[in-house]
């Protein structure tokens, strides 16, 4: 089998220089390409997106037809496995309320990647409902975005189990999540999924022929083998081959782009500001939950890991804990960088606590209001997942039953 994989690629290199090259590339062409997209995102002042394509829009080219412009598609989630932090907020969701206004958004609740690790099973449905009520709470709008949850749209694993096949094990070997998870978790407690969630993870992306994946620094990795795996696949199943299976041929899928935020791009945890917020850490003390109340994060700030500097500063590799919470103070005021570092520079610790806990309170508040109104209504939740998985479903429909094709399934 091993063998008969290695051949395999050693043809494919052969075949095709390109895949070839993506083959061994771990990363790197995210990095080597992201751009700068200027100004589309107001509340991030200059410090804006970045990407790894044009900020043009493409244009729907038929003949005889003016060209109507077609917006880019966006796609991004949460797992539901256990309360969404700040992290998951400054990382992705408050970033998903710009999003959902430039581009053609889907937003869902990844509740097939929570059960990767061990898991509470009274508590999934739970944890699903209230993070699409989060979603909502924090301003995505169901009139501009289709929210849905993972699991309701059954593509998603059909079209994992074909991806799958075409996925060489090596490059899943090589996550840097499933190393530092199962080494964590130890091998005897870690399931085939941890590892094959990356599948899992295209799937979900190349199902709606996604333009553009809003990715944290942790997942830029996975994003880099979705590229690459969808290459493989238009390589080996799409163009001329699929069309002389009856296909339109062509790419099977769109190769998407990462879209990176500036700050807030990776969220440290309260505790270590070496190791990321993290809702599977396993003290709540790490991190701060978008529902705490007021008391959790006085007192949650109030313990946070500091340092024996004076005054306040950013950027300071011997200071990653004041780094994070001025980075996060900046945020959640909707501040420059520049006026944080003048408001705090001459703080000491206690004063910018205080300022922090405020500015954090504050914000969380009115998403805990409005979170409090939509939990008190479960139809209305259920209503607009279940109009989301609707539409979604059309659109992966569409590309898994292309891709059963150019694999050659006999069809139904
Ligand atoms: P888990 O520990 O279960 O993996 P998580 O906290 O990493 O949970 P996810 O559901 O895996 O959260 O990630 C949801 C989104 O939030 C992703 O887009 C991810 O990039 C982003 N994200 C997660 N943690 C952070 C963080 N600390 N800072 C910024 N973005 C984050
Ligand atoms: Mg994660």
């Amino acid at each position: 089998m091993g063998r008969a994989l290695l051949s395999q690629f050693l043809s494919l290199s052969n075949a095709s220089p390109r895949l070839s090259t993506s083959i061994i590339s771990t990363g790197r062409n995210l990095k080597r390409s992201a751009t700068v997209v200027p100004s589309l995102f107001p509340l991030f002042g200059a410090a804006d997106f970045r990407c790894n394509c044009t900020a043009s829009v493409p244009v729907a080219e038929a003949p005889g037809v003016s060209p109507t412009p077609i917006k880019k598609r966006v796609v991004s989630g949460v797992q539901p496995t256990g309360s969404v932090h700040l992290g998951n907020y400054l990382g992705a969701i408050k970033n998903w309320i710009f999003l959902q206004d430039i581009y053609d958004t889907l937003f869902f609740i990844v509740d097939l990647h929570a059960i990767t690790l061990p898991y509470e099973a009274p508590e999934l449905s739970k944890a699903t409902r209230s993070t699409a009520a989060l979603y909502l709470a924090c301003g995505i709008d169901p009139s501009k975005a289709s929210i849905f949850v993972q699991s309701h749209v059954r593509a998603h694993v059909e079209l994992m189990w074909l991806l799958s096949s075409a996925t060489p094990i090596g490059w899943l070997n090589r996550m840097i999540q499933f190393k530092e998870k199962s080494r964590k978790a130890g091998d005897e407690n870690v399931g085939v999924a941890l590892l094959t969630y990356p599948v899992l993870m295209a799937s979900d992306i190349l199902l709606y022929q996604t333009d553009l994946v809003p990715v944290g620094e942790d997942q830029k990795q996975h994003l880099e083998l979705t590229r690459e795996l969808a290459e493989r696949v238009n390589y080996l199943y799409g163009g001329r081959k699929w069309k002389k299976m009856g296909g339109r041929g062509g790419a099977l899928f769109k190769v998407p782009e990462a879209l990176i935020p500036p700050t807030g791009a990776r969220v440290m945890s309260l505790t270590d500001g070496l190791s990321k917020m993290s809702k599977s850490a396993p003290s709540d003390q790490s991190r701060i939950n978008l529902l705490d109340p007021k008391d959790v994060i006085v007192n949650k700030i109030k313990r946070c890991k500091t340092d024996s500097f004076s005054g306040m500063e950013f950027d300071n590799p011997e200071r990653p804990e004041c780094n994070n919470l001025l980075s996060i103070y900046q945020l959640v005021t909707s501040r420059t960088k520049e006026e944080v570092e003048s408001e705090c520079r001459d703080m000491n610790w206690g004063t910018f606590k205080t300022n922090l806990t405020d500015a954090l309170v504050d914000h969380l508040h009115p998403i805990q209001v409005r979170y409090s109104e939509i939990t008190s209504d479960p139809a209305y939740l259920e209503q607009i997942l279940s109009e989301g998985a609707r539409k979604a479903a059309e659109i992966a429909d569409t590309t898994l039953n292309n891709i059963y094709q150019a694999m050659g399934f006999l069809r139904r």
